[in-house]
C-alpha cells in the first residue's frame, strides 16, 4: 500500500521545543502510523538524508543552525488496555501525551506509573530517556516496545532486556538513528498501592491516616512539580526548559566521601551526613546534581543574558526569550567546567542534542 506523506521544507523547530530555541529543519513531516513512518524513511533514503524523530520536544536542544535532514514528527495516537493474568497491559502509541496516559491509568486504578505524573512530553519518548521521578522509572513497568527498524523498514517488538535501560538512559538513547518507537506497553497492577518512597512525597501524607489513593499521589506530585516549575505551563516564567539539564552523578562511596569531606572543609555543609546522597546500587551512590550546581555558585534565579537557572530548581536551565542555543550551551559549559574544577565531577547532560556538528558539551571535558 502506498501512503502519501506531506514533506514540508525549512520549518522552524523552536515552536516544537519547550526551550523555544534552535534553527530550522530542512525537511519536516508528521506521521500518523507505521506505514507513514516507513514511507518517510524511504523518502529520506532516496534523498540520502539524515533523519531524526521528534516527540514532544521537551527534552531536546536544537542547534542554532538547525538540522540539515528530515525531521519526523510522531503523531501516532491510540491507547489499548487488556487484562493479562495478574496485571493489566496498557499500550500507548508513541504520539500520545504522556501525562494523559498517566491520568488514564490512575483513573482506571492501575498502579505503576502514578509517580510519573506531570512529566511533559510523549509516551514514546519516555523509554528513550528511561524517564523517572519520585521513585519510579518507566523501565520498571515496560513490558514491550514496538519499533520500526530503520535498516529493515519493518516493525519489531522488543522485550525490556533488549532496551538496555539504565539510569536516565537506554539503548535508544545511545543509538538514536537506528529505530523509531511506535508504541510502548506497560504492565500495571490493578488496584495496586501507590509507590511512596521519596521523603518529600511521604511527608505530604504523614498527617493523614490510611494509604493514599493513586489519585491523591498523582495530585500531590503535580503540586510538588508545579512548585518547582517542573510542569510545562504557559505563563510560568521558567517554562522554557528541558526539565533537568544534567543527570545526578552516580559515584562510588569512596568518591562520594571525598566530596562530602571537601564540602565540610569549605563550609558548604556542617557535617558530612548533610550531603544529599542516595543509595543507588551495591557500592554506588547517587549525588544530587542540583546541590552540586548551587554549591558551585549557581543559585536558583541566576541569570546570564537571555538564559539562566530556573528560579525554582537549580537543575533546570531556562531560556528567558530572545536568546540563542549557543548562549544556552555556553552557560551549560560554564556550569560544567566550574563543577568539574571544584568537585572533580563532570556532569552528564540529560537532553538530546540535534543539529550540532560535534558534541556541544565536549569543550568542557577537555579541561
Ligand atoms: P529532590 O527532592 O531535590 O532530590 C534531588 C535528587 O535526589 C533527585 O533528583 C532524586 O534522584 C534524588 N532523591 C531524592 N530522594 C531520593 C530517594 N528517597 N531515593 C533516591 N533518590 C532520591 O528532587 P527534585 O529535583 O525535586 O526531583 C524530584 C523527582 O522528580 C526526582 O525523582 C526527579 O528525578 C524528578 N524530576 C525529573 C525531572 C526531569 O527533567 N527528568 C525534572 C524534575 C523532576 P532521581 O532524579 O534519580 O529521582
Amino acid at each position: 500500500m502506498h501512503n502519501d506523506i506531506a514533506v514540508r521544507e525549512d520549518i522552524p523547530l523552536a515552536p516544537y521545543c519547550s526551550l523555544e530555541l534552535g534553527g530550522t529543519a530542512r525537511f519536516f513531516v508528521s506521521v500518523n502510523d507505521s506505514a507513514e513512518l516507513i514511507e518517510a524513511f524511504k523518502w529520506a533514503d532516496r534523498k540520502r538524508l539524515r533523519v531524526v524523530i521528534l516527540g514532544g520536544g521537551t527534552n531536546l536542544v536544537v542547534a542554532d543552525q538547525g538540522f540539515d535532514g528530515l525531521v519526523i514528527k510522531m503523531e501516532m495516537k491510540g491507547v489499548t488496555i487488556k487484562r493479562q493474568g495478574s496485571y493489566t497491559k496498557l499500550t500507548a502509541s508513541a504520539g500520545e501525551a504522556w501525562d494523559r496516559l498517566v491520568e488514564f491509568s490512575v483513573r482506571e486504578k492501575l498502579a505503576g506509573i502514578e509517580c510519573l505524573s506531570g512529566i511533559p512530553g510523549l509516551a514514546g519518548s519516555t523509554v528513550v530517556q528511561n524517564v523517572g521521578a519520585y521513585g519510579q522509572e518507566v523501565s520498571q513497568s515496560v513490558v514491550e516496545v514496538v519499533v520500526v527498524d530503520r535498516r529493515t523498514r519493518r516493525e519489531r517488538t522488543l522485550q525490556p532486556l533488549e532496551c538496555g535501560f539504565d539510569y536516565r538512559a537506554s539503548w535508544f538513547k545511545k543509538n538514536p538513528h537506528s529505530m523509531a518507537i511506535v508504541s510502548v506497553s506497560f504492565a500495571l497492577r490493578p488496584d495496586g498501592a501507590a509507590t511512596l518512597t521519596y521523603p518529600e512525597l511521604i511527608s505530604e501524607f504523614r498527617a493523614k491516616s490510611g494509604l493514599p489513593s493513586l489519585l491523591h499521589v498523582r495530585e500531590a506530585i503535580i503540586d510538588l512539580r508545579r512548585s518547582k516549575s517542573m510542569l510545562y505551563e504557559i505563563g510560568d516564567e521558567n517554562r522554557r526548559s528541558v526539565g533537568s539539564f544534567f543527570c545526578n552523578p552516580i559515584l562510588s562511596r569512596q568518591e562520594a566521601r571525598k566530596i562530602s569531606r571537601f564540602a565540610v572543609e569549605r563550609s558548604l555543609i556542617r557535617t558530612e551526613e548533610e550531603i544529599p546522597l542516595y543509595s543507588y546500587d551495591q557500592g554506588r551512590v547517587k549525588l544530587s546534581a542540583a546541590w552540586l550546581i548551587e554549591a558551585a555558585g549557581f543559585s536558583k534565579g541566576y541569570r546570564d543574558g537571555n538564559v539562566g537557572i530556573s528560579s525554582r530548581h537549580a537543575l533546570a536551565l531556562v531560556h528567558h526569550g530572545g536568546g540563542t542555543t549557543s548562549e544556552l550551551i555556553d552557560f551549560a559549559n560554564l556550569i560544567r567546567r566550574t563543577v568539574k574544577r571544584l568537585f572533580g565531577i563532570l556532569l552528564r547532560p540529560e537532553p538530546t542534542f540535534l543539529g550540532f556538528a560535534h558534541d556541544p558539551l565536549v569543550e568542557s571535558e577537555a579541561e
